[in-house]
């Protein structure tokens, strides 16, 4: 996600990425603390091991359980999605991210996992159903960097409006968007825009969290620098609790994530303006990131979105004033 350079840095990482590049810098990512299953999780990197036990000890070892209903779309069986879309009450997530360049020392799937994560342990607390893995996001301004995924933005439209479409055929009605990635604010603000273009039977939210003055204060305790944006010491705190697996400290400081300011043109906004001040994509200092910043932004932010999923459960004033809208625009 592309952040933008917090100075108070009092928000989570989250809403860093949450909103990120566009209009200002401003940094946010999002994170996911706990494994689930969709990511890849170390034990699964490890060898092979060589059994060592007869047959009958095996067979006594406790095996995983089923859960009762999964999060995660992908992870339910086609009948327990049916039990899945009642108990989420028309609730459905998706998390999106981007895949990027995040400095030297952070995977390419950064915001994807952040915002995967967030959305997964809130929808735990508070019953919703997450969309699957989920990158086709804004980021033509790092092409220029090796593994990036750039769709044409036609492309990224369509194919967020039609995954809405399905995520509504399906049985929701009420579509949440978790951002991971700076970079993507405008467009997903710009998508909400456009929902009322013409008349449908959901609603689409952007979960917009704003923080808590004591999670903030406790971050700003924690930092050790002054500037930050983009796999910044926060950022890089949050996947060292999410994914510590894919976080390479020893390669921190290969590049500089200083602001490189190229291109001064106050009262301005044109697109290169990232390349021109972050070209290495690196927006920061995450020499002394620490781990616990990721454990406060995390909890933060998925503490909030479990109060917008349950207000949204109980809410129904959004989908009223749409169909009120459209029957006044001509649509019915
Ligand atoms: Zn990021």
């Amino acid at each position: 996600m592309k952040k933008l350079i917090l100075t108070s840095l009092l928000l989570p990482l989250l809403m860093f990425s949450l909103s990120s590049l566009q209009a200002q810098p401003q940094a946010q990512p999002l994170h996911e603390a706990q494994p689930h299953a969709f990511q890849t999780q170390p034990q699964s990197r490890l060898q092979p091991q060589p059994q060592t036990q007869p047959q009958s000890l095996q067979a006594a070892q406790p095996q995983p359980q089923a859960q009762e209903l999964a999060v995660a779309w992908e992870e339910l069986t086609s009948a327990d999605f049916k039990k899945a879309t009642g108990l989420a009450q028309g609730v459905c997530i998706i998390p999106i991210g981007v895949i990027e360049k995040h400095a030297q020392h952070l995977p390419l799937g950064t915001d994807v996992y952040a915002a995967r994560h967030i959305a997964l342990t809130a929808a735990k607390g508070e019953y919703a159903v997450v969309f699957p893995f989920y990158f086709a996001g804004q980021i033509f301004e790092a092409r220029h960097q090796p593994g990036t995924i750039a769709y044409s933005s036609r492309m990224l439209y369509d194919l967020l409006d039609e995954t809405c479409r399905e995520i509504a055929r399906n049985g929701f009605d009420k579509i949440i968007i978790v951002n991971g990635h700076g970079g993507n604010t405008n467009f997903l603000q710009y998508f909400c825009q456009t929902q009322l273009e013409g008349e449908r039977n959901y609603a689409v939210f952007l979960f917009t969290p704003t923080g808590d003055k004591e999670t903030d204060r406790k971050i700003t305790e924690l930092r050790k620098s002054t500037i930050g944006g983009h796999a910044d010491e926060e950022e890089t705190a949050v996947m060292r609790v999410i994914r510590p697996d894919l976080v390479h400290m020893d390669r921190v400081a290969l590049e500089s994530g200083r602001d490189q300011a190229r291109l001064p043109l106050p009262g301005t906004y044109t697109g290169i303006w990232w390349y021109a001040r972050y070209p290495n994509h690196y927006a920061g200092d995450a020499t002394g990131s620490d781990p616990e910043i990721g454990r406060l932004s995390l909890d933060s932010s998925v503490a909030q979105l479990q109060k917008v999923i349950g207000m949204l459960k109980a809410e129904t004033g959004t989908l009223e004033l749409q169909y009120r809208f459209f029957k006044e625009a001509g649509e019915h």
